[in-house]
């Protein structure tokens, strides 16, 4: 009954179910097997042979019935086997049965009653070899060896000294020696291996169904023994004491298909479990007692009971040394097995790691706007390529053009869009998208390799260019936008990236500022000179202490008229502390490009005001300060307020100012220039267009501009006396601008020729060395008055 207390296990409990159904199921051909049975001893008793005789083999074929029963809880064919064995066993009952009632033949006289009664054993060898089969995959070799040799031995010995206690082996008749070896043979075979089949077994998993199998093929050799006795002694009578005990292993077949435990089909999960034949306890007591039995029924003799005693000691002792042995090697796997399962954890959590490691990196190495590697990866394949050191390769340093226009007017939000758009264009632009990373806000760089010709480079730089300026539509809007290119190559220009970055950029930067036009230029290394100046001018800048360092001066400008003095051009004069005088030629374009020039043009403005002040105070004059104002400086403060408040915070008045901006400003500005014109002009301050007749001599813009003066270059003054194309455009343009109700005045005037051409054009007014080079004021004023008051004279 333990399989049902054994499955405490949810997992079991529906076995037990079915185990209970099918006891109460075979519980009728049980009882009517028992019934049979009792018959039979009844009829045994009171010597009714053919009652007897007629219920022998139906008890037979009841038990096949219900071993039968059993074959289905087994995965082997065990009960298959021993159904055949009852099957047989019963036929040769009915054929005894035939034999002595019907044609009245002496049964053991009958060579075929023999035979059929020498099947059901080969059934039980086969049933015993398939047992095996199935088992001793599961078993460990030495011990089951081990348990082989001694079981057979004892076995063997028991038979043989009990063969030969009852009979003289020489004495048998060939027939019965046949007869008799082939009995014992599978006998000593079945009960061999039924012993081992349960020595076998570890205790806990012992199967009541194996159990009884045992006991069914002890007790049937037992009653084979028994018979074989009687018979070599003639009293045996048919349906005594021994066939009673021919009943007794078909009973405890019949028991053992009733309670085999259903054997569980799944397989175990562990790779390595313990062989089936570990763990067992050899009940070394109950083989003893055993053995004693077989001497006191005088089976065996002393001697052989001593031996065979001394026999299973040894194998008590081998058998430890093999248990502990497999233990051993169980528990070395087991600990080989967890390393293993350890080492694959650790390589799974590595793996694991490594990949979130990866995934990590690329993200770091991604730009999450426009899914272009960013700058952090651009610099570490640069390095790479310049640790190569095998190829040549250029770079493209990239920066787009009027974006930051676009951010500050129609914020973030469209102009991450614009840049998402202009890296698709970039990409299908670039030849080879590979290379191509934003290593900054609206900066780009694309990484060719290869050497490759200045003709291609540059044609890859126009196809940049090109797929960069389509028109961006994001509605409402259409941005237009543009980039400029730094060119440099790889060992070529620089030996190093950081070099080459650095080339790259400054290229690009001179690109921007210088070449807008075109949009790209290579890097040479005079441009490396021109720019490592700029740089230097720029930290002096930095640290420049604007009032010590910086002062005005003033070139008078003159009426060709009456020769009088009109006003006066504030100039920017710079004497750095080391370096000397630099020419504002030289750190005006540098302080716009950095920006410096907005408070260094607050400073201008403010000193200017203040000078012109003192100035026209002091003589009572209504004198014109011209003051230069940079692109720049428009471009990036609320220019007309803030003049106004400087205006306001100086009281000046706005006539005496005058606004001085390059003529190219006012092509390129981003903003309005018209707005900035009248709203001068509604301050009531005049405003000049410097540098007038280089370049842009476009008048027809003019015209639109709320503009008081075109200031003509000094480059076209110079050449006056001599080139007649010169006299013909400042002709042109002293008389559009006269036409648009527009003064004239002419720059750099230095000899009286270029003066007396100047009068006889029409020109209104000069400023020049010839009558006035850029002074200190206290010059101006000394010399001009003296002038003004010769002129008086
Ligand atoms: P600009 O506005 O065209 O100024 C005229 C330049 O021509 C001045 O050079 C002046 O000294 C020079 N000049 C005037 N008459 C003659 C002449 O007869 N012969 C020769 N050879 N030169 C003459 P400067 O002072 O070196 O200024 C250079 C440029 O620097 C200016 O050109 C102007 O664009 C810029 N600049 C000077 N001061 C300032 C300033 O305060 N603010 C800004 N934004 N720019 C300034
Ligand atoms: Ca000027």
């Amino acid at each position: 009954m333990n399989q049902i207390g054994e499955s405490g296990k949810a997992g079991e409990a529906e076995t037990a179910v079915g185990k209970k159904s099918s006891m109460y199921q075979n519980r009728i051909p049980v009882i009517l097997l028992l019934c049979a049975f009792l018959i039979y001893l009844a009829a045994s008793a009171t010597d009714r042979q053919l009652i007897s005789n007629i219920i022998a083999p139906i008890f037979a074929f009841g038990a096949a019935y219900i071993i039968y029963q059993g074959q289905h809880k087994r995965r082997d064919s065990v009960y298959l086997w021993l159904f055949f064995f009852a099957v047989t066993w019963g036929i040769a009952d009915a054929l005894w049965l035939v034999s002595e009632h019907i044609l009245g033949v002496e049964p053991l006289a009958s060579v075929m009653v023999n035979v059929f009664y020498i099947i059901p054993s080969f059934f039980l060898v086969v049933m015993v070899s398939f047992f095996y089969y199935s088992n001793v995959g599961r078993w460990n070799r030495y011990q089951l060896m081990l348990d082989v040799l001694v079981v057979t031995g004892v076995i063997l010995s028991i038979v043989w000294n009990f063969l030969g206690n009852i009979t003289e082996v020489s004495n048998l008749e060939i027939g019965e020696l046949i007869t008799l070896g082939s009995y014992y043979l599978a006998d000593v075979f079945v009960l061999t291996g039924m012993i081992i089949l349960h020595i076998s077994t570890r205790k806990k998993r012992d199967n009541p169904g194996n159990l009884w199998i045992l006991t069914g093929v002890i007790l049937f050799v037992g009653s084979n023994s028994y018979f074989t006795y009687l018979y070599f002694n003639h009293s045996y009578t048919a349906n005594s004491l021994v066939d009673v005990l021919y009943f007794l292993p078909l009973g405890a077949f019949g028991l053992g298909a009733i309670y085999d435990k259903t054997e569980k089909i799944a397989g175990t999960s562990e790779i390595y479990t313990l062989p089936e034949n570990y763990g067992r306890v050899t009940q070394l007591k109950y083989f003893i007692a055993g053995l004693l039995i077989l001497w006191y029924l005088q089976v065996i003799n002393l001697h052989i009971f001593i031996m065979l005693a001394v026999f299973l000691l040894f194998h008590k002792l081998f058998s430890s040394y093999i248990q502990l042995s497999i233990k051993n090697e169980y528990l070395l796997f087991k600990e080989q097995e967890q390393n293993l399962t350890l080492a694959k954890q650790i390589e799974k959590k590595t793996r694991e790691l490594q990949r979130a490691k990866d995934i990590l990196e690329e993200f770091s190495y991604r730009d999450k706007l426009t899914g272009l590697r960013n700058r952090r990866s651009f610099v570490d394949y640069m390095d790479q390529l310049t640790e190569e050191k095998e190829q040549p390769f250029t770079l493209f340093y990239m920066d787009l053009d009027r974006f930051k226009f676009i951010n500050d007017a129609h914020g973030h939000e469209i102009g991450d869009r614009v840049l998402k758009h202009i890296s698709q264009q970039l990409l299908s632009g670039a030849e080879e998208a590979g290379g191509l990373f934003r290593i900054g806000g609206d900066e780009f760089a694309l990484v060719l390799p290869k050497e490759r010709s200045k003709a291609a480079l540059e044609e890859v730089a126009k196809d940049i260019i090109r797929a960069v300026q389509k028109p961006i539509e994001i509605p409402p809007y259409v941005f237009y936008v543009g980039i400029s290119i730094g060119i440099a190559r790889y060992p070529e220009d620089a030996f190093n990236r950081e070099d080459l970055m650095k080339y790259g950029d400054m290229t690009m930067y001179e690109a921007k500022n210088h070449h807008r036009k075109k949009g790209y230029l290579f890097f040479n290394h005079e441009l490396q000179r021109e720019m490592e100046k700029k740089h230097e001018v720029e930290m002096m800048l930095k640290k420049a202490d604007y009032d010590r360092e910086f002062h005005l001066v003033f070139q008078p400008q003159y009426r060709i008229e009456d020769q009088k003095m009109i006003g006066l051009e504030a100039l920017l004069r710079w004497k750095q502390p080391e370096a000397g005088n630099i020419s504002p030629k030289d750190f005006i374009p540098i302080a716009e490009e950095t920006g410096q020039i907005i408070s260094i043009g607050e400073w201008v403005m403010e000193r200017a005001l203040e000078e012109i002040k003192i100035f026209n105070e002091k003589y009572d004059t209504n004198l014109k300060m011209a003051i230069n104002v940079s692109p720049v400086q428009i471009e990036n403060m609320d220019f007309l307020p803030w003049i106004g408040k400087k205006l306001r915070e100086k009281s000046v008045h706005p006539y005496w100012v005058d606004i001085e901006i390059t003529e190219g400003a006012t092509i390129h500005s981003s903003f309005s220039m018209e707005e900035i014109f009248v709203g001068l002009a509604n301050l009531g301050i005049s405003a000049s267009i410097d540098d007038f007749g280089t370049g842009y001599s476009s008048l027809s813009y003019i015209k639109r501009y709320h503009i008081d003066r075109l200031k003509i270059a000094k480059e076209l003054i110079d050449n006056i006396t001599e080139d007649e194309n010169s006299r013909l455009i400042i002709r042109a343009i002293t008389m559009m601008a006269r036409g648009m109700g527009l003064k004239t005045i002419a720059e750099g005037v230095e000899e009286t020729g270029q003066l007396r051409i100047l009068q006889a054009i029409g020109c209104d007014e000069i400023q020049g060395y010839l009558w006035g080079k850029p002074n200190p004021m206290a010059v101006v004023e000394a010399e001009n008055v003296v002038i003004q008051k010769a002129a008086e004279h």
